[in-house]
């Protein structure tokens, strides 16, 4: 069985210390995968790896739709077909709101300024923030800065789109907004992988959960079963102290 992303016997060293154990993952094309953990565990190492953000052992492969995600000419392909939104949104403070959403449509892809505008507002709309399309980013409320950071990935029609912890540098009261835009995309057929600490989320949203602890995955599945029936101690004992 090869999946959309396939990740195959994925090791990671920091120096001497392993970070990734030889992890197997198969992702199909539209599937959403959230995966929680403990902090340390090595969810954003994993999921950086997925487009090469992060070195990987030579005896590890990731393809991403059949392109096998390697230094080299093929990196800016899967990375074409891959958008990332971080914890700490990242948007260039420079730039307005718009701009920011219509840069990589203007640098990557040479998309005519007009198209790209009208395409930056149409995600905005979608997005929620339409109307925050003049401001900079430092006037917005982390929520909306959020929003903004997935238009901006969007805008480059990626078949797949990584989360890192997307909500956890929000106020409490900014998190079900940007949950609302996740929710959205769910099911749009955009592939997803999500690191989040949002378990309510991950049991609506996810086809499936992985459960990672010290580099490895130690249990996969449905939410109702990860979530719901976890089998591994570790999974009960992490369930236990988040929920
Ligand atoms: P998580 O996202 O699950 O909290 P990370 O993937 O960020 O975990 O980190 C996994 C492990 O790798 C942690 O022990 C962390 O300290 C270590 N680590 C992360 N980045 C580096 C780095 N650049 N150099 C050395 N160790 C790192
Ligand atoms: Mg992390």
């Amino acid at each position: 069985m090869s999946g959309f992303v396939s990740i195959r016997n994925l090791r990671k060293f920091y120096g001497d210390f392993e970070v990734l154990k030889g992890i197997d993952l198969e992702i199909e094309k539209g599937e959403v995968v959230c995966v929680i953990g403990p902090s340390g565990s090595g969810k954003s190492t994993l999921i950086r790896c997925i487009n090469r953000l992060e070195d990987f052992s030579e005896d590890s492969a990731i393809l991403v739709d059949g392109i096998h995600v390697t230094p080299g000419r093929s990196l800016a392909r899967v990375r074409a077909e891959v958008g990332m939104v971080f914890q700490s949104f990242n948007l260039f403070p420079h730039l307005t709101v718009r701009e920011n959403v219509m840069l990589a449509p203007r640098r990557v892809r040479r998309t005519p300024r007009a198209a790209a505008r009208a395409q930056a507002d149409r995600l905005l709309a979608r997005v929620g923030i339409a109307e925050q399309a003049d401001k900079y980013p430092e006037l917005l409320s982390g929520g909306q800065q959020q929003r903004v950071a997935i238009a901006r990935a969007l805008a480059m029609e990626p078949q797949v789109l990584l989360f890192d912890e997307p909500t956890s540098a929000l106020d409490p009261e900014m998190v079900g907004e940007v949950l609302d835009v996740m929710r959205a995309l769910a099911g749009t057929g955009v592939t997803m992988v999500i690191v989040t600490h949002e378990m309510g989320f991950a049991s609506q949203v996810a086809d499936r959960v992985i459960f990672m602890d010290g580099g490895r995955v130690l249990e996969v599945g449905p939410p109702d079963q990860v979530l719901g029936a976890p089998q591994e101690p570790r999974t009960r004992n992490f369930l236990s102290a988040v929920l």
